[in-house]
């Protein structure tokens, strides 16, 4: 399948929970450095409520610089971070992690491996009371479609049985958005498709916000009801999958993005 066939084909609208909430996760002006290596440089970003955004450049890009500072893992050194309009991260203040409303899935899942399914779920619910904690423990491994292996350990798992709980796990606390940093790539390719196709289904039954980091164009092109294509630290481009594909704002998009030829020409009559 084409590039542009697979945009059509694979993209799910996403209900649109905007309705005047604040984005759920806002980045402005935002630079992380590490001594002379640049994380990212004056990041300007808004995610609204419901999107699911994928977020894609090279390596050494930014782009888990990104997720790592939404999740309060790194400080800025200059600029403000919003999570569902409050504010996590700016000069004065800094919010810890379990105390933002973020949900973090990695690329390894880390699970925890002395934990069954449900004890990992049930990690992040210690604020609720222990009837609560279960029910909402069940709630999510239903959503993931896990109930059945819930008193199994994680290497009693299959690779996509761990990514599910991994997400479970991220899912419970009800985060105002959700993190993915490249969570398919250490699947076989037989099952990243499956477990692709699962997590954007499991993101948009929960209603969550998420941010998912990959370097596959045609995943950022056909999961994404946004794309973000970042380039040393700095965002190139922030669009819908077709404007990115059909309408790169740089020769950078272009080339990353597509299958791009560059034809030398001038402009006669500027219209
Ligand atoms: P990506 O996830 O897009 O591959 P990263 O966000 O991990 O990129 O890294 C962005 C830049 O910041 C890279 O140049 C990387 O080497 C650097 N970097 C990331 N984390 C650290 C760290 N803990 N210490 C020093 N440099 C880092
Ligand atoms: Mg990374």
């Amino acid at each position: 399948m084409t590039i542009r066939a697979s945009i059509r084909a694979h993209r799910a609208p996403r209900p649109d929970h905007d309705g005047g909430a604040p984005a759920a996760l806002v980045f402005e002006g935002v630079t992380k450095h590490y001594g002379s290596a640049v994380g990212v440089e004056s990041l300007d970003l808004a995610i609204p409520a419901g999107e699911l955004v994928t977020l894609i450049g090279p390596s050494g890009c930014g782009k888990s610089t990104t997720l790592r500072l939404a999740a309060g893992l790194e400080r800025p050194n200059a600029g403000t971070i919003r999570v569902a309009g409050d504010v996590v991260a700016d000069r004065r203040r800094f919010v810890y992690p379990e105390q933002r409303r973020v949900g973090l899935v990695f690329q390894d899942y880390a699970l925890f491996p002395h934990m069954t399914v449900a004890g990992n779920v049930e990690f992040g619910l210690d604020r609720l009371g222990r009837g609560e904690r279960r029910a909402r423990t069940g709630e999510v491994l239903d959503l993931v479609r896990l109930s059945h292996l819930a008193d199994r350990y994680p290497h009693e798992l299959s690779g996509g049985e761990q990514q599910r709980v991994a997400l479970a796990r991220a899912l419970a606390p009800r985060p105002a958005v959700v993190l993915l940093d490249e969570p398919f790539s250490s699947l076989d390719e037989s099952l990243r498709a499956q477990v692709r196709r699962d997590t954007v289904a499991t993101l948009k039954e929960a209603g969550t916000t998420g941010v998912l980091v990959t370097h596959d164009q045609t995943e950022a092109l056909s999961v994404g009801t946004r794309v973000v294509v970042m380039r040393g630290g700095v965002i190139e481009q922030a669009d819908t999958p077709e404007k990115v594909f059909e309408q790169p704002a740089t020769r950078f998009v272009a080339s990353f993005m597509g299958d791009a030829d560059f034809l030398p020409a001038k402009v006669h009559r500027p219209c």
